[in-house]
C-alpha cells in the first residue's frame, strides 16, 4: 500500500476569515477535499496559537471560534470528509511541543523571518512572550501529530514548514523513524500566495485592519474596493497607469477569470487586454474597481448566502467542532504513543 495522503492546515481564531485566507489556502482545501485523493483531512482552529499573542484577550479568541467555523462551512468544507478541530482540546499537541523543544535552538527560532516580522508588527520589541516565540515548534507538533504529508498554506507559512521538516529529520535521526516530513502546498498564482491588503501593504492580515472579510456586507466590500490603493501616479484617466504594486490588478489576478468579462465588462475579452489599456492610458481606476467588485461578488455571494443559513444554528456548528476534536484527539494520541516509545519514555507499556 502506498503511504496515506494526509492534509493538515488551519487558521488562528483572531477574526473572521478574509479573502487572503480564501485564495491563499481555504479555496485549495475545498478543491483538495472534493478531489477525493486524500485519505485524511484535518482542519485546525488554532486557538492555543492565537493565545500566544492574545493571551490577555481570551474573549476575542473564544468568540472567533464559531466565526471561523462558519467561514469554513460556508466555503464548502464538509465535516463528513474534513475533520474540523479545536487545537486546545488536544493536550497531546502540547506534550509533543515540549519534547520537540529539545530539538530546536534559540538562535534557530530567532532566524525565522515570519516570526521576526510578526514580532515587529506586534511591537513586542524585547518583551516577546516565550509562547509566541516558540509557536513554530507548536505548529510543528500540530502538523506532525496528524502525520500530515500536505499543508496547503500561503507564502508566509513557508518558514514554519521548514522548521517542521527540520524537527522531523532531527527526531527521526535521534530516535526512530516515527514522524513524516510535510510538504507545503502553495497557490499556483503569486497573487494568491500573499494577497496584499486593501491599503497596498504586503499582506492582508487581520492584525493590520486592511482586510475584505468573506462575510462583509456587499456595501462595505464596495466601499473598501472604491478606496483601494492603486497607482498613485495615475491621476488623470489619460495618464498611463502602472500595474506594479497596484492592488486592484493584483486582486484581479487572484479572482478574475476571463469568462467573467462577457457579463460584467464586455468591451474587453480578457484580463490582459484590460491591463494593456490601463498601461497605455485612457482607463480610469473607478471602472476597474467597479469590475473588481462584480468579480469578487460573483465568488462571495454563494458563500455569503450559505453563511446566513448556517448562522441560524450555532449549536450545530459547535457540535461539528466537538465531534471533529474528539476524532482528532485519537489520531494525535496515537502519534504521541509512537513518539514516547521512540524516546524510551513508555515505562508502563
Ligand atoms: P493574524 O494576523 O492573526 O496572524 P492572518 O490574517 O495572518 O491572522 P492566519 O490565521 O495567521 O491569518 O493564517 C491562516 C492561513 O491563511 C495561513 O495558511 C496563511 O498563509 C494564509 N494567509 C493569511 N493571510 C494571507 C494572505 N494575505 N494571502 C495569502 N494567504 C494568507
Ligand atoms: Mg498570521
Amino acid at each position: 500500500m502506498s503511504n496515506p495522503k494526509i492534509i493538515l492546515t488551519g487558521d488562528r481564531p483572531t477574526g473572521r476569515l478574509h479573502v487572503g485566507h480564501y485564495v491563499g489556502s481555504l479555496k485549495r482545501r475545498v478543491e483538495l477535499q472534493n478531489s477525493g485523493e486524500y485519505d485524511e483531512i484535518h482542519i485546525m482552529i488554532a486557538d492555543a496559537q492565537a493565545l500566544t499573542d492574545n493571551f490577555d484577550n481570551p474573549e476575542k479568541v473564544r468568540s472567533n471560534i464559531s466565526e471561523v467555523a462558519l467561514d469554513y462551512l460556508s466555503c464548502g468544507l464538509d465535516p463528513e470528509i474534513s475533520n474540523i478541530l479545536i487545537q486546545s482540546y488536544i493536550p497531546e499537541l502540547t506534550e509533543l511541543t515540549f519534547y520537540y523543544s529539545n530539538l530546536v535552538t534559540v538562535s534557530r527560532l530567532q532566524r525565522n523571518p515570519t516570526v521576526k516580522s510578526e514580532i515587529k508588527m506586534r511591537g513586542f520589541n524585547t518583551s516577546i512572550p516565550v509562547g509566541f516565540f516558540t509557536y513554530p515548534i507548536s505548529q510543528a507538533a500540530d502538523i506532525t501529530a496528524f502525520k500530515a504529508t500536505t499543508v496547503p498554506v500561503g507564502e508566509d507559512q513557508l518558514p514554519m514548514l521548514e522548521q517542521a521538516r527540520e524537527i522531523v529529520r532531527s527526531f527521526n535521526s535521534t530516535y526512530e523513524e516515527v514522524l513524516v516530513e510535510p510538504d507545503a502546498l502553495l497557490p499556483e498564482n503569486q497573487a494568491c500566495s500573499r494577497l496584499p491588503g486593501t491599503d497596498g501593504k504586503a499582506k492582508m492580515s487581520k492584525s493590520l485592519g486592511n482586510c475584505i472579510y468573506l462575510s462583509d456586507e456587499p456595501e462595505d466590500i464596495r466601499k473598501k474596493i472604491m478606496s483601494m490603493f492603486t497607482d498613485p501616479n495615475h491621476i488623470r484617466i489619460e495618464d498611463p497607469g502602472s500595474l506594479e504594486g497596484n492592488t486592484v490588478f493584483i486582486y484581479l489576478d487572484a479572482f478574475c477569470k476571463d469568462d467573467m468579462f462577457a457579463e460584467h465588462l464586455p468591451e474587453y475579452s480578457c484580463l490582459q487586454e484590460l491591463k494593456d489599456h490601463y498601461q497605455r492610458g485612457g482607463l480610469g481606476d473607478v471602472k476597474v474597481k467597479k469590475f473588481l467588485y462584480q468579480v469578487l461578488m460573483e465568488e462571495l455571494s454563494p458563500i455569503q448566502a450559505r453563511r446566513k443559513e448556517l448562522e441560524k444554528d450555532i449549536p450545530a456548528v459547535m457540535e461539528i467542532l466537538r465531534q471533529g476534536s474528539i476524532a482528532a484527539r485519537e489520531v494525535a494520541a496515537s502519534t504521541l504513543d509512537d513518539v514516547k516509545r521512540a524516546m524510551k519514555i513508555n515505562y508502563f507499556d
